[in-house]
């Protein structure tokens, strides 16, 4: 399925090639193509439909900038926009610089609720959340459970409690869970604690006695944060569960458990789409250590199938100078592309680093496509016949025709190599020359893109 994405996104980015701008006929096979990727990803029917209508919108008209194809600079739209999406806003609407944090600012004890079906994590993230306050915060936290239907709940809160090295208040099955909480806080205040985690307990399936119950411990204690916990491993299922925690509460944040499984991440945007509050964490593991900062631009890229492909675009763009580009381009067209400028090709793609470089940014599907083929030795080819140019006489270089058999011995030995490899470099270079003619100019920004899509 990955591999099937990651060809219809190249597809589509050729699709689009050589056109200058993004229009109406265009964005629309793309947008279809984007349509499926999200949906692959499991990201629910409407919240695609409505994002599909935004990106339109953004997208149609724009001049495409650079090297860009329309394709790559529609990916670059979608991609933005999904990032946008998922993360924190800040007050202009734009998405907030850095990691996101957890706010609280207000006269301590800061509460934090945690909302959330039962199994999404709600227990193991509280002691996270814990650690994390206490290390990189140096918080002084409590937590506290209100679940008293689960005993194994409470027990299970203490014990990763104590891991995070946080204190835990104790609650008893036989009070109800607002009571608990308040005692906990009035714990909580009495000792000077900086934050309070209020552990909840959560239902298999969403029910109004459940949601009764965690929409009198919101109004009991006034919680800073409210945090909605969700499995990302539920896919299409968040959305219902989202909506039904977003009508009960007023979220102030998402945290996204088990990313760390095999789960596309589609559930991230329904899930921000549906309750409008931003996702906060991420849990990437089981262990008390694993939360992250959400980064919504990395998450945009998971959702999409498209790895890293966006960074390598990117470096391509800043590797290649422009200027003289163009100017290949221009000797493409005359006739004038000539051994000197295979050679700077050549180094061009050297000074990005080479290609293994170029190689580890690819998504891993492209990779594994690509697996059978050995990057170092193709790095020492590419260095050899740079080589090769580099022994040949600057009228050798402008007329390569000139280059017959004693010619060819002498600048073998020059660069140390044997006669046929000369004989390679050239057919190679008549090859590229073909193919760049029928490109009509850019073929070094298109040679860059066909690794790159
Ligand atoms: P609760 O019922 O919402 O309190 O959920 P728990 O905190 O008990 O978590 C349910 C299960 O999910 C436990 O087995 C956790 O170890 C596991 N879990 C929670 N968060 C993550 C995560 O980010 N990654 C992985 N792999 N497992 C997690």
């Amino acid at each position: 399925m990955a591999s099937a994405l990651s060809d219809r996104l190249s597809r589509l980015v050729k699709t689009m090639r050589g056109q200058a701008r993004i229009t109406e006929d265009n964005v629309a096979e793309m947008l279809r193509e984007v349509r499926m990727a999200l949906l692959e990803a499991d990201v629910a029917l409407p919240v695609v439909r409505d994002f599909i209508a935004r990106v339109k919108l953004k997208a149609l008209g724009q001049e495409v900038v650079g090297s860009l194809t329309p394709g790559q600079a529609l990916v670059g739209v979608v991609h933005k926009e999904l990032a946008r999406t998922m993360g924190e806003l800040d007050a202009n609407g734009e998405p907030k610089a850095g990691p996101s944090e957890l706010n609280l600012a207000t006269q301590p004890p800061a509460v934090i609720l945690m909302a959330g079906l039962q199994g999404a994590g709600k227990t193991t993230t509280t002691a996270k959340l814990a650690k994390h306050l206490i290390e990189k915060r140096k918080k002084k936290v409590l937590t506290v459970s209100g679940d008293v239907y689960r005993p194994a709940a409470i027990e299970q809160l203490k014990t990763v409690t104590a891991q995070a090295g946080a204190e835990w208040f104790p609650s008893q099955p036989s009070d109800k869970p607002v009571d608990i909480a308040l005692a906990a806080l009035d714990h909580a205040k009495r000792h000077y604690f900086d934050v309070l985690i209020v552990d909840t307990a959560g239902r298999l399936a969403i029910d109004e006695a459940l949601m009764a119950e965690i929409r009198a411990l919101h109004a009991a204690l006034k919680p800073i944060e409210t945090l909605f916990v969700v499995d990302a491993m539920q896919g299409q299922d968040a959305v219902n569960t989202a909506r039904a925690f977003g009508a009960a509460l007023p979220l102030s944040g998402i945290v996204l458990t088990k990313l760390d499984g095999d789960s596309r991440g589609g559930a991230a945007l329904s899930v921000r789409s549906v309750t409008g509050a931003p996702i906060k964490f991420a849990g990437v593991s089981e262990k008390i250590d694993g939360l992250e900062a959400f980064d919504a631009e990395r998450h945009a890229g998971r959702v999409l199938g498209m790895g890293d492909i966006l960074a390598l675009v990117e470096e391509v763009q800043k590797g290649v100078d422009l200027a003289q580009a163009q100017k290949l381009a221009e000797k493409v067209k005359t006739g004038g592309f000539d051994l000197n400028d295979y050679a700077d090709q050549l180094l061009q793609m050297r000074k990005m680093g080479g290609l293994g470089a170029l190689m580890d940014k690819l998504p891993a599907q492209l990779q594994a496509q690509a697996g059978g083929a050995d990057m170092d030795r193709a790095e020492r080819e590419m260095r050899r016949m740079v080589g090769i140019i580099h022994s040949m006489t600057a009228l050798e270089r402008r007329k390569p025709e000139l280059i017959k058999a004693s010619r060819k011995r002498r600048i073998a030995t020059g660069a140390g190599v044997q006669v046929q490899e000369v004989n390679r470099l050239l057919n190679q270079f008549d090859q590229m020359q073909g193919m760049m003619k029928k490109m009509k100019g850019g073929g070094l920004m298109k040679m860059m893109k066909r690794m790159g899509g």
